[in-house]
């Protein structure tokens, strides 16, 4: 490492040490060292201090222990005659540099509770994110499992132009990187370059305003680390692995923009122990490969039109950019992009009028493959603002086409009109709902271009089950309201062909590892009666995954001899799951909680838990972050129970779960369920009464209890108690 690198990095590492030293001492002063402090709902901790050492830091006074790590990290000044080897006192620095301003920021969220906002999007008057929630980090981190998202860009500084802000932010975008921004250059920000262009900035769009100051440049460490903890399965401590982990999988770098200070220099030096470079738009001294890492570390003087292609060549990642025929960008960063108000120049569904979409199978001589119609006013022919029914039809035909499929492909067509840069779409089936943005139609967009997505990456993707494709598009009342008729009907028949299924009626399961990448011991084996935990894939969709990439995460599993009927465990399952979990795990039961449960992984959607005192089951939704009556919040029984590992008393399962008929059967089923967030209790409401009826239990929804009648075993017992909820009667839930 050169000598001005490492000079500079130890300085500036220094003087964040010292600001937070002094930020730490004034906090001891006001609130005492038994004052709480941490980021808002998490079960890590300070991320970084908490992957790297192993240390929890809960209060004021657990910093002075990090305070001495820092200290004894920190190398003295460079001086002239200094020898070298630089690179290892500066990487040591760079460490410091990030448990500093962690506590930096840990004591800002004390001192400024409203300093930062606590979800996805930027508020009026307020642009600053802060530390990411568990919540945001499950569901952004998934994207970094299943490749839509291959890694992030952490952006110190301004543009010297809103223009060039736009750009290299966009050019980020469509490689669907993330953009985590911090810092200032001459007090501008690239955040607020972004928000002043006009840019929708936020997690949905993937263009995170962290924070104004550099410290905040430790948000997308903390994030990178919890990463590594949550789905690498790391232990808290695991210094060398967590490292290694984002070294080899998350595809990072940083992009200081602007004249690079001291306390950047000391960032910079941080990420290189993440295996993240840095790519400079300035002079800056270069730094070559050493053997720690396969590539350049620092490298700079880079024109902004090349530094994003200089970042990606520089970090090795390999990104696939589908070319698409349409006049505006496309890709999963744009998914989350909202259309308001005063943006729409088109709009259908969603209430205000009639909108169907509807994938359906015809024979071969009637469909031709690529053609699109648009049949009633084309955006060309309206004005802004205009309000029209809609109905896409997509037909495909293929000999390996089945009626199965065509939910499948269905389904796809929510995030595909989604990644449109301009486009908004909303729900499924006839309740859709698309706007389409004034500027998206500036740029040349038309309805017909729906046909051009649909057709161009549904063949890309499903190639394999279908062999020609073609999308009508009616916006005439009287053709969308036929079709609506015919769609339902269809809707119905799929539905109950679904509902019918029972996990007896058929001798193949289907296998999911995908989130194995993360959680190496966790098999996910899908029957029709229990949904994946995450809730992403129920045991059809596996069925149509197998059959469209038959050696892809999702496997025929034959379920073979029965083990045990009333707990769900087969003879076949457990073989498969012993070679998939290399030998981790050797059998499991589908419909318990209390025998040997199914594996759980981070990706859930709820946890269900044994409350022993009440003789019954709680569950609990990622969504609700309070306590709960099991005495833990669901990031902590995330994070306790998530790895891929079984964990008698404690489940893992989807929302749809809690409805289907072997939800716990093993355990007394629904029945056994005694408390549940409001929230959720809300959501499933309607298929809740109907599965609580068939029990022979019609009013089970009001004797659950909820957060509104208390969060402990004993508040709650009493209102049980009160209802006669049907749990206390039953079997010892212990044996
Ligand atoms: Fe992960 Fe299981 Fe969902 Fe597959 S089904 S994505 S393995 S949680
Ligand atoms: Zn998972």
């Amino acid at each position: 490492m050169s000598k001005i690198i490492a000079s500079a990095a130890i300085r500036g590492a220094r003087k964040i040490y010292d600001q937070a030293e002094k930020k730490w001492r004034e906090a001891m002063d006001k609130w005492g060292a038994n004052e709480p402090v941490g980021f808002p709902n998490t079960a890590y901790y300070l991320p970084v201090i908490y992957g790297i050492l192993g240390e929890k830091v809960e209060r004021l006074g657990d910093m002075e222990k990090i305070l001495r790590r820092c200290q004894s990290l920190l190398p003295p000044p460079v001086k002239e005659e200094h020898p070298l080897p630089y690179l290892a006192p500066a990487l040591d620095a760079g460490m410091a540099t990030f448990f500093a301003e962690e506590l930096i920021e840990a004591i800002r969220y004390l001192e400024q509770p409203d300093f930062y906002l606590r979800g996805e999007d930027i508020g009026d008057g307020n642009i600053w994110l802060g530390a990411a929630n568990d919540i945001i980090l499950r569901k952004r981190g998934i994207e970094f499992v299943d490749g839509t998202a291959p890694g992030f860009a952490a952006v110190l500084g301004a543009a010297p132009t809103n223009e060039i802000a736009v750009k290299i932010a966009q050019e980020l975008q469509q490689k669907n990187i993330y953009v985590f921004m911090a810092a200032d250059y001459n007090g501008k920000k690239f955040s607020e370059q972004l928000v002043e262009a006009g840019v929708q900035i936020g997690w949905p769009t993937r263009l995170v305003s962290f924070g104004p100051d550099v410290s905040s440049t430790v948000f997308a460490m903390g994030f990178a680390t919890r990463a590594a903890l949550s789905f690498g399965g790391i232990e808290p401590g695991e210094h060398r692995k967590v490292l290694i982990y984002n070294k080899d999988r998350i595809f990072a770098f940083a992009l200081p923009l602007g004249y690079v200070t001291d306390e950047w220099y000391a960032n910079a030096a941080g990420a290189i122990n993440f295996g993240f470079p840095t790519i400079a738009d300035t002079p800056i001294p270069q730094v070559l490969p050493t053997g720690i890492t396969t590539y350049e570390h620092v490298i700079s003087n880079i024109p902004h039109d090349d530094i994003v292609a200089k970042a990606i060549e520089t970090r090795g990642l390999k990104v696939a950019v589908t070319e698409l025929p349409i006049p505006v960008a496309f890709g999963p960063a744009f998914e989350g992009e909202r259309v308001r108000g005063e943006d729409i120049y088109l709009e259908a569904g969603g209430g205000r009028t009639p909108m169907v979409e509807w994938v359906t199978s015809r024979r071969m001589d009637e469909v031709e493959d690529g053609k699109i119609e648009v049949i009633g006013p084309e955006v060309t022919d309206i004005q802004a603002g205009t309000q029209l029914p809609l109905s896409i039809a997509v037909e495909v035909a293929g000999r390996n086409m089945q009626e199965d499929y065509e939910p499948i492909l269905e389904r796809q067509l929510h995030h595909l009109i989604n990644y449109a840069q301009g486009l908004m779409h909303i729900g499924q089936r006839d309740i859709a709902w698309l706007r389409v943005s004034k500027q998206a139609v500036e740029k040349g967009f038309k309805l017909s271009h729906i046909g051009t997505i649909l057709h161009t990456k549904l063949h890309q993707d499903f190639g394999r089950i279908f062999d020609k494709l073609q999308v009508k598009l009616y916006t005439e009342e009287v053709k969308v309201k036929k079709t609506v008729e015919k769609a339902k009907a269809v809707y119905t028949a799929r539905d109950t062909r679904i509902e019918g299924m029972t996990d007896e009626t058929t001798d193949i399961y289907y296998s999911c590892t995908l989130c194995q990448s993360f959680a190496p011991s966790h098999v996910c084996v899908i029957s029709p009666e229990r949904t994946g935990l995450c809730g992403s894939y129920n045991w059809m969709d596996c069925k149509a995954a197998y059959e469209i990439n038959p050696t892809g995460p999702n496997q025929p599993v034959p379920k073979g001899d029965t083990v045990d009927a009333k707990l769900g465990q087969w003879q076949g399952v457990n073989e498969f799951v012993i070679k998939t979990s290399r030998g981790k795990i050797d059998h499991y039961n589908f419909y318990s909680l209390i025998n040997d449960p199914m594996t759980t992984c981070g990706c859930c959607e709820c946890i269900a838990a044994i409350l022993p005192l009440c003789n019954g089951i709680m569950t609990v939704n990622r969504e609700y972050m309070e306590e709960t009556p099991c005495g833990m919040k669901f990031t902590t029984l995330a994070g306790t129970i998530g790895g891929g590992i079984s964990t008698p008393g404690f489940v893992g399962h989807g929302k749809y779960n809690i409805t289907q008929r072997k939800f716990i059967t093993g355990d007394g089923g629904l029945i056994r369920i005694v408390w549940m967030p409001k929230m959720l209790k809300e959501e499933i409401a309607e298929r809740l009464k109907t599965r609580a009826e068939e029990m022979g239990v019609p009013d089970l929804l009001d004797m659950i209890a909820d957060e509104t009648i208390g969060v402990t075993e004993e508040t709650i017992l009493p209102f049980l108690q009160e209802k006669g909820h049907p749990a206390l009667t039953m079997e010892s839930l212990l044996g």
